[in-house]
């Protein structure tokens, strides 16, 4: 044979990315998951966050390798470059944002999907059911019907997103997905403190950021419900078509908590679509304690919530929640043969996935989440959001109690905002800075009437009452 011809079957005899020799990468694999045992082990003795050294952010410069390099210098490059300089939310005084901690349930479970490699756009394997069972899971956690339509996204600004494409097609028929939005002139109301990926949903559907209306807030930072009347009436007067309501349960500044019951009422009356952003807020309906403050919540037409914030599933693993499944699927569905069902084989099990949002190819995400709850149980993870309030409400408790520092906003749930006395804003804003760089706590700041504030978040399943004494004395030491 010449020589090209026998290098091309040698070729074609295999590419195979599989390894060589299995056992040097598996006591590899072993090592790399003692290894990250060990590290969640030691959490609590590791700094919060530390800043990345010049050379690490200079390694990230490097040119596409045309070689590869051996599997144990690869990881050799994880530990040595990566793991040390992550965000620190896994650590206990990590109260920075409304961020997840993560589980050692949920990093064995990440590797398990991995290892599946399953794509969730359709068809029909057992990897879609789990995503099915999580759906019809997350409708009981909410009171919402069993039968409701669900779909595991990124996060909540997916889902906020999905939300805003859901209640346009609901209001302007399917038609107006072949033709766009032509003269239509939507607008919808949430309240001042909502999340600004709603704005954005408004924004990349088309509708405009500027149709979202912002109601103004009570001193509990519930959106005003005469001001939403007012605006409303306001709105028709001009013209306008009132599509969307979006209540905030569990607020990203400190918390709030809108009247979910009057929201429903008033758009029940408004024909207005309901949707509550539950982003944090939903998993602590699992506390039979916590959940009267969601009341109304069950009313929703749609409820958008993460499982890796307070659920603390891994990064990322956020939820649409949709009561009429036919509305939910009117929104995405679109046919094409290569997407074609059948009554048997792999290409049975409607609905699919791709029905249901905008992406087609997607990971297993619903394993991660299938298996914390399996593993903790619904009342375990409602406990954990309900210590997570205690702790928060000790410490707003030790706020108070201290000469130097002052309440900035109510603690309606999980999250503190605070000042310390006479710092002003830039002063705030770098005793932060300089807690992160000290890496014992990390805190974060928020504005709120006008004014920077630091807030600390109590997400963490690992934080405890130890840690509160070991924050304020973290601050007290930053005071210039
Ligand atoms: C975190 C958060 C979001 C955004 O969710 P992601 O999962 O980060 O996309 C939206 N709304 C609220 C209230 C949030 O706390």
């Amino acid at each position: 044979m010449p020589d090209n011809a026998s290098a091309q079957s040698a070729s074609l005899r295999g590419q195979s990315l599989d390894p060589e020799n299995w056992g040097s990468l598996r006591a590899l694999g072993h090592r790399m998951l003692d290894d990250m045992f060990d590290s969640l082990e030691g959490l609590a003795g590791q700094p919060v966050w530390q800043k990345m050294p010049d050379a690490v952010r200079d390694a990230w410069a490097a040119d596409l390798p045309r070689e590869g390099a051996a599997p144990e210098d690869v990881y050799h490059r994880f530990q040595q470059l990566i793991a040390p300089y992550a965000v620190g939310n896994r650590h206990p005084r990590f109260l920075g944002w409304v961020h997840g901690g993560g589980t050692a349930t949920g990093m064995l479970a990440e590797m398990l999907s991995g290892a599946l490699n399953a794509n969730c756009g359709g068809r029909d394997h057992a990897p879609i059911m789990v995503e099915r069972q999580v759906i019809r899971w997350s409708a009981q956690m909410l009171g919402l019907p069993a039968n409701s339509s669900g779909l595991l996204l990124s996060g909540t600004s997916l889902a906020n997103f999905c939300a805003v494409l859901i209640s346009r097609s609901a209001c302007l028929g399917a038609q107006m997905r072949q033709d766009g939005l032509g003269a239509a002139k939507l607008v919808g109301y949430a309240s001042a403190g909502v999340h600004l990926c709603v704005a954005r949903g408004f924004d990349m559907t088309g509708i405009g950021a500027a149709a979202l209306r912002l109601i103004p807030t009570d001193d509990r930072g519930r959106m005003r419900l005469d001001m939403l009347q007012e605006t409303l009436a306001e709105d028709r007067a001009q013209g306008l078509q009132p599509f969307l309501l979006v209540g905030t349960a569990g607020g990203v500044d400190f918390g709030a908590i809108d009247d979910l019951s009057a929201l429903a009422e008033i758009a029940a009356q408004q024909n207005l679509w309901f949707h509550v952003d539950a982003a944090f807020g939903a998993n602590a309906m699992l506390s039979a304690a916590l959940r009267p403050r969601f009341a109304g919540i069950e009313r929703a037409d749609s409820v958008a919530f993460d499982f890796h914030k307070w659920a603390q599933v891994p990064y990322d693993a956020g939820c649409i929640l949709v009561r009429d499944g036919e509305a939910h699927r009117a929104a995405f569905a679109r046919n094409a043969s290569y997407l074609a069902r059948a009554a048997r084989g792999l290409s049975a099990g409607e609905p699919w996935p791709v029905d249901l949002g905008p992406e087609l190819s997607r990971g297993f995400r619903a394993l991660k989440i299938w298996m914390t709850i399996a593993t903790y149980g619904a009342d375990r993870l409602g406990a954990v959001t309900e210590h997570c309030v205690g702790l928060a409400e000790h410490f707003a408790a030790m706020v108070v109690q201290s000469p130097d520092l002052e309440m900035a906003a109510p603690v309606p749930l999980n999250i503190v905002c605070f000042r310390v006395c006479g710092l002003d804003d830039h002063q705030h804003t770098d005793l932060a800075a300089d807690m992160q760089e000290a890496g014992q706590v990390v805190l974060s700041t928020t504005m709120l009437d006008g004014r920077v504030a630091l807030r600390a978040a109590f997400v963490n399943h690992r934080t405890t009452e130890d840690d509160l004494p070991i924050i304020l004395s973290a601050i007290r030491s930053a005071i210039p």
